[in-house]
Formats: C-alpha cells, structure tokens, sequence
C-alpha cells in the first residue's frame, strides 16, 4: 500500500489506472469508512483512501484541533482491508495559500437547511475538498456514507451540476450493536453520553416506524422524536421528516428521510434513517 502525501504523487500513482475508486475520509477510521473501502474493491480496480481533516468544513469554534487524529492505526486498518494506497496530503499540500482556498464551492439551496443552518459554511468547504480531491486522483467512483445523508446528496447534485467526470455511491450506514452510527466523534463522549446516545437512532426508529404504519401528522411526529431526544439530554438541532431530495414531505410522499442532529454535552451527533411505504 502506497502513502501518498502529495499532489504530484497523487497524479503519478493515478496514472495509467484502469478503475479508481476513491473514499474520502477524514481519518480516525471505523467500522463504517472500513464498510464503503469493501464496497469499493468490488467496483474498482485500484482503491485509494483519502485521510484529510479538512479546515474548510469546520467552524470557528468546532473540533478541528481536536479532531481524532490516528494515522498509524488508519493506515494498518487500510492495509488490512486491500486498498492500494493512501492520500494524506498535509494542510499545507491541500491549501498552499496559507491554509485558506480563495475559490470555494457552493452548492445552492440543499445546503441552506438541516446541518447546513447549524454548520454555516461546513458544506462549502465539503464540495471545495471534494472538488479537490477529485481533481487531484481523477477517480472513476467515489464512495460517501448515508450516515451523513446531505452531504451524499450535496455531492451528488455538484457532481451533476458541474458535469464531474466520477460515479458518486452512496454507502448504508454501519451501526453498533445498539444502534448508534459509528463515527469519529463517538470518541468524545463520556461513558455516560454514551449510553444517552442511543437516543439518537432510537427516536428515529420510533418515528420511522409511525411513518411506515401510516401516520400523516408530519410536524407532530418531528415534535416527538424532538421530545425523545431533548428527555435523553440531547440539545437537538432538528429532527425533520423530509422526501428521499430532502424537500419537506407531503401527504404524496412515499420514501421519507428522517434526519436528526444534536449536542450531548459538548459533542454533535447527527443520523438518519429511510423508510417507504406504499
Ligand atoms: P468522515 O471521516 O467522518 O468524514 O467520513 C468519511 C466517510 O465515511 C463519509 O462518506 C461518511 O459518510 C462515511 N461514514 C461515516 N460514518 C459512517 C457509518 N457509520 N456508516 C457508513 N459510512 C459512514
């Protein structure tokens, strides 16, 4: 497996390449980006992951510094899982002007809602690294977990917005046993939280499962999950019901989203779920 950490590298390695996949992470690895490299070894050739805490996507007063950064770990996980190399591009390979882009993307409209109204700006800096990262390994696919549904979705709609040369997959979202998404940020939570957590998914299920037996009360069901998730100690962001391109659902609506983001303690937790009915 090839560590790769800069864009010159990048481009030799990519050349000559029939079938290149790509998984974008931002490290710290888990059960879930381990689960989006298996379903990229069956469609590709040659996988290469990516590892870039991208400054971009976080706000002033996020977690970038102290974001998991596991990068001996992530690499053995990788190697152990058959990809063919690694990009690991320092801050200042990605963002040679001082750590800043001059030129970002912005992909109207699906941003200006859910994580988009509490993260200002988080997904300008997503599509400007993913911009990047396509530019850089030219990959045939790209592979982007449900876990973080809008983000697949803002990906999808830049890439076909801008005509990107890359098939975009979307991933099932891997779970622990009782339910809660795995994610980098599981990592901040106190063995408290953490049993708190469960919540999160829970609430969703319950109202997945209203949705799938026929309720209409849309507004009532979001208030519930909402009430769930504020009694396990959750400050929520939202819990919506939306359709499958996240536009609010209606009584036509068959393939409903539920989405829900909030703060337990001092970390941001988000999840959602599918479900349709007839
Ligand atoms: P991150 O490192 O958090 O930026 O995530 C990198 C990729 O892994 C993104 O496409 C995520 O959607 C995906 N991912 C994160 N958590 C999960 C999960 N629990 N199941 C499936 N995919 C995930």
């Amino acid at each position: 497996m090839q560590i790769i950490k800069t864009v010159a590298e990048a481009r030799t390695w990519r050349a000559a390449k029939p079938r290149v996949a790509l998984v974008p992470t931002m490290g710290n690895l888990h059960a879930g980006h381990l689960s989006l490299v298996a379903a990229a070894r069956k469609i590709a050739d040659h996988v290469v992951v990516s590892i870039f805490v991208n400054p971009l996507q976080f706000g002033p007063n996020e977690d970038l510094a102290n974001y998991p950064r596991t990068f001996e770990a992530d690499v053995a996980a990788l190697e152990h899982a058959g990809v063919d190399a690694v990009f690991a591009p320092g801050v200042e390979e990605m963002y040679p002007a001082g750590g800043a882009s001059a030129t970002t993307v912005h992909v109207a409209g699906i941003t200006e809602m859910l994580c988009g109204t509490s993260r200002p700006g988080h997904f300008d800096g997503v599509a400007t690294v993913v911009t990047k990262l396509f530019n850089i390994l030219t990959p045939d696919s790209a592979l982007f977990g449900e876990k973080d549904y809008q983000q697949l979705a803002v990906v999808r709609r830049m890439a076909a917005d801008l005509a990107l040369p890359v098939v975009v997959e979307g991933g099932p979202t891997v779970r622990e046993a009782d339910g809660l998404a795995y994610s980098s940020r599981n990592a901040y939570l106190t063995p408290d939280e953490r049993r708190r957590a469960v919540a999160l998914s829970a609430a969703i299920d319950d109202v997945c499962a209203r949705l799938a037996a026929g309720q209409q009360d849309f507004r009532s069901l979001e208030a519930r999950g909402w009430a769930q998730l504020s009694d396990a100690g959750f400050d929520p962001d939202y819990f919506d019901i939306r359709d499958t391109d996240l536009a609010p659902a209606t009584r036509q609506t068959t393939a409903f989203r539920v989405l829900a983001a909030g703060r337990l303690g001092r970390t941001r937790l988000i999840d959602n779920k599918g479900i349709s009915r007839d």
